[in-house]
């Protein structure tokens, strides 16, 4: 089948990046005009010399200036930093921005996007988390589609194709695996190395997705993300362990609609790059004679309380899911180098959210303001482990 698409990959190195890069390898007609990577120059340069942007980022200043050297034979352009992620955000022949970096450092680049029209299709869960109400705004300003990536919100887009009014939705219903420590109490929790949380039963994502998906931090984000994406807090959460059921949309009518599959990134990705059209992909079918039964089942929150904090960010709106990010993505950081207990990034969260005021519609330097606040918390916590 035919496609043609011209696209921006932010993140192109990372699992999310990569995976779009095989899709566009499957259909010739997309074209990468811009990639980034933040340290990975080796790969980006693999990827560089087989896709031949016009443009390519890496957002840690030394690196870009050794790809320069590796890239001189070509016509691709090395540029770094944060303005280098906006020049590749905003290529002009790019439509659409695949945004698969992690972190808040998505932001500023979606935004910048924005203003320069493309369309975003949404890996970066983060931008929605911290700057919802800037970017959804901006987007209704500007026309642009802003095409979920997250397989749960790729459901849902995919559940209310039909749906022509948006009071005919009772509830979004996010399922979640639940995780490698589904069913243990936090005394099981206490000494859960880096390894351990790394090792998700269905997924196979970068570092801090997989940590965030193992705390529940992660399916707290996507709450908040599903908020923006569909302009309702009407959302629940439920535990589905085999990650077949990618999320559902509950009707008023008590009607549901769901969006099932294997559990392969490729789908989610390619509707947003080819929507509304659907194009054939190999090696993901589901069979359902493997499945004896799909479960459903209340997520425990108690051991889990970050999704707790989440709902609580969810509600008290304004600043309070920046505090709720940041403050995770520092815990992480901290936890991956074995200065913070497993049960300790669930701790520091909580921590950064009693300490900091809360201050409603935010403007974009007071969310960095933030991030920089919530993480000062986090590593002066008295949680931290000396080293
Ligand atoms: P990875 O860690 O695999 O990749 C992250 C990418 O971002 C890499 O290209 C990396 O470059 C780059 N990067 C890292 N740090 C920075 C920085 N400070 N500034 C700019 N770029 C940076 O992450 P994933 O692909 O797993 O996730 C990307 C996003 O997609 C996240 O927001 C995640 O929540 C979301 N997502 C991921 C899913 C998945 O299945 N993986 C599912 C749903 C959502 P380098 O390689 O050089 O470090
Ligand atoms: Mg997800």
């Amino acid at each position: 089948m035919e496609f043609e698409h011209k696209i921006s990959v932010l993140g192109s190195t990372g699992s999310i990046g990569t995976q779009t890069l095989e899709i566009a390898r499957e259909y010739k007609g997309i074209s990468i005009e811009a990639m980034s990577a933040h340290s990975n120059i080796e790969l980006l340069e693999q990827q560089a010399r087989e896709f031949k942007p016009k443009l390519v980022c890496v957002t840690d200043e030394n690196k870009a200036n050794e790809l320069k050297i590796k890239l001189a034979d070509t016509d691709t352009k090395v540029v770094s930093g944060k303005d280098g992620l906006c020049e590749a955000a905003c290529i002009d022949s790019a439509k659409t921005v695949v945004t698969a970096v992690v972190g808040i450092s998505g932001l500023e680049p979606t935004i910048e996007a924005i203003k320069a029209k493309k369309n975003i299709a949404l890996a970066n869960k983060e931008t929605l988390v911290t700057g919802g109400h800037i970017v959804t705004r901006l987007a209704e300003e500007t026309g642009v589609k802003i095409l979920p990536v997250d397989s749960e919100h790729s459901a849902i887009f995919q559940s209310l194709q039909g749906c022509r009014d948006k009071r005919e939705v009772k509830n979004i219903i996010l399922t979640a695996s639940g995780g490698p420590f589904f069913g243990k109490k936090r005394e099981e929790l206490q000494n859960i190395t880096p390894a351990d949380a790394l090792k998700h039963p269905n997924w196979d994502m970068g570092a801090k997705v997989t940590i965030d998906s193992s705390t529940l931090v992660n399916k707290g984000l996507e709450v908040i993300e599903a908020k923006w994406l569909f302009g309702t807090e009407n959302i629940k959460v439920l535990v589905h362990r085999q990650s077949i059921v990618h999320s559902m949309v509950e009707f008023v009518d008590n009607g549901i609609i769901a969006q099932l599959g294997a559990p392969d990134m490729r789908l989610p990705i390619q509707y947003a790059l080819t929507y509304p059209q659907r194009l054939p992909m190999n090696n993901n079918e589901l069979d359902f004679r493997k499945f004896s039964s799909l479960t459903f089942e209340e997520p425990d929150t108690d051991t889990f309380f970050a999704l707790r904090l989440a709902f609580d960010a969810l509600k008290a709106g304004g600043i309070l899911p920046t505090v709720f990010n940041s403050a995770d993505e520092a815990a992480v950081d901290l936890f991956m180098k074995g200065k913070l207990s497993y049960l300790g990034i669930s701790e520091t969260i909580a921590e950064a959210m009693s300490k900091i005021k809360n201050v409603q519609n935010p403007d974009i330097e007071t969310i960095f303001e933030t991030d920089r606040l919530a993480r000062e918390i986090v590593y002066a916590s008295k949680l931290i482990k000396e080293s």
